[in-house]
């Protein structure tokens, strides 16, 4: 926004209250190799339990691991690569 000629930043109270920052970081299972990136969230897909005993910070790290095998299984062949290409 421009306003007497100066720009001003408008407060965002969803990117404020619900925009975080994830670093992935992967390591190659054969020769140790390890790559990271920061990936920018403004959700979380959770699954709520059933019971209440499982805590939140349970399914935050399920819902982690599950994305960390992703990356494992699907991406990281293409990832190494374009990190390898920057070198
Ligand atoms: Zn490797």
């Amino acid at each position: 926004m421009i306003k007497n000629g100066e720009e001003t930043k408008i407060s965002n109270p969803v990117v404020d209250n619900f925009e975080f920052q994830v670093s992935h970081e992967i390591q190659c299972q054969t020769c140790g190799n390890t790559i990271s990136n920061n990936e920018e969230y403004n959700n979380l897909c959770l699954e709520l339990p059933e019971k209440l005993q499982n805590s939140l910070d349970n399914e935050k790290k399920k819902y982690f691991s599950r994305r960390a095998k992703l990356y494992a299984e699907k991406n990281f062949d293409f990832i190494l690569n374009m990190f390898s290409n920057q070198l």
